[in-house]
């Protein structure tokens, strides 16, 4: 139960009422889709002279539209609604260290079309970049009504001003991107951070946390990042810096972290930190047959020589689900959450990770712990699937005088 703010309310008047419904029926046909009125009042405990005012309203602003007919044993057959996803599109911002990828989304959060570009190292000539390449893709899809662009960043965005405080992988400090995206384009443009929005993703399309109030989504990647969701709401703290479990110490003399700080997390348990454990590994023996180094592998190569079972590179990946699991552990113990769902590359070898990383979690949590610990669906896309809830939530989302 919420206290009420006495701070800051806003009375409820029969408009904040009809609003609610709104939303509330809205989100039905979303979830319920295709669903009969009959159905929609019986779901909601609404009237049906109501959810019939409601539909009307939701089919004229074209959000809803009318399918096939239904079977009734007697009298008029019902007729489905469906969310009308034709309505809008919706443009998605992944960025990563190497590649951004740009998509357009319907309002079920399906891509329709998607592309990349490489991610600039400075700051200011990747902006420029995303902004023309952002404007060009809008005029390949010009009939299209746009919603708005949701953005997601590897790093914490402070939430008031919207602008990336710092993305320790991208070595970038203060940027803003919603201010030139929304003067190029005229849309709306929400910023996030990655695991902020893996969690939106699973909200709003997972199938992971259906009637779940209480989840982290964990991403692990270049660094890590965790999405955490108490009482169906992400926490953000009063700055939006909540959250940054990456750069938790874990050890007061472990490695530089490129946070600047020592031993943190991230350093432990991220793809870097097991291509650096490879690297360490296989020091001075990376020579070809022309006495040449062989160039460090990526991530992606180090779960194909895992896969081939290179034994260094699956000591390499043990080495980084032990640390996943000492930190996993934390979060559990701390927030005894229902799931943790792990988003990232690594999830390829959950096979082999998952055992591991369960072990260390009961190992190391004091009490014992009723979490699920899962994998999620790399091909569902999370990190870019969040974008799309980012702008979906402001017509879906229950209200807010936040
Ligand atoms: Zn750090």
């Amino acid at each position: 139960m919420r206290k009420i703010d006495l701070t800051s309310f806003q009375i409820a008047t029969s408009e904040t009422a009809r609003d609610i419904n709104r939303r509330i029926v809205l989100d039905l046909v979303r979830t319920r889709q295709p669903i009969s009125r009959a159905d929609l009042a019986r779901c909601s405990g609404l009237q049906r002279s109501t959810i019939s005012l409601i539909t009307e309203q939701l089919i004229e602003e074209q959000w809803v539209t009318e399918g096939a007919m239904g079977h009734a044993p007697r009298g008029r057959k019902p007729r489905f609604l469906h969310l009308n996803d034709e309505r809008a599109r919706i443009i998605g911002i992944n960025v990563r260290p190497a590649v951004t990828t740009i998509a357009l989304a319907d309002l079920s959060g399906r891509f329709v079309a998607q592309e990349s570009i490489g991610t600039a190292a400075d700051s200011k000539t990747f902006v420029a970049d995303l902004s023309d390449r952002v404007r060009d893709f809008i005029r390949l899809h010009p009939q299209v009504f746009y919603e708005g662009i949701g953005v997601s960043l590897p790093g914490r965005v402070d939430y008031a001003s919207q602008r990336l405080v710092f993305a320790p992988n991208l070595g970038w400090r203060d940027v803003d991107l919603k201010t030139p995206l929304e003067l190029t384009t005229g849309l709306l443009v929400e910023i996030e951070n990655a695991a902020n929005a893996c969690a939106l993703s699973e909200m709003w399309f997972g199938r992971h946390t259906e009637g779940l109030h209480d989840f982290i989504s964990l991403t692990v990647s270049e660094g890590i990042g965790t999405g955490i969701v108490t009482n169906g709401q992400l926490v953000r703290g009063p700055t939006g810096m909540a959250g940054e479990f990456g750069h938790v110490l874990i050890n007061e003399e472990g490695p530089l972290c490129r946070c600047g700080n020592r031993g943190c997390w991230e350093a432990y348990a991220s793809n870097t930190a097991a291509v650096n454990y490879y690297a360490q590994a296989t020091n001075g023996t990376r020579k070809n047959s022309a006495n040449r180094d062989i160039p460090v592998p990526t991530f992606d190569d180090l779960l194909r020589l895992a896969a081939q079972r290179d034994s260094k590179a699956v000591e390499a990946l043990d080495r980084m689900a032990h640390y996943l699991g000492v930190g996993i552990a934390m979060l559990v113990t701390g927030f005894a959450p229902s799931v943790i769902i792990i988003v990232g590359e690594v999830t390829r070898a959950w096979e082999r990770i998952g055992p591991i990383i369960k072990r260390v979690v009961e190992e190391r949590s004091p009490m014992p712990s009723m979490t699920r610990i899962i994998p999620a669906d790399d091909t569902a896309h999370p990190r870019l699937r969040g974008t799309i809830a980012l702008i979906l939530q402001k017509h879906f989302a229950a209200p807010t005088t936040a």
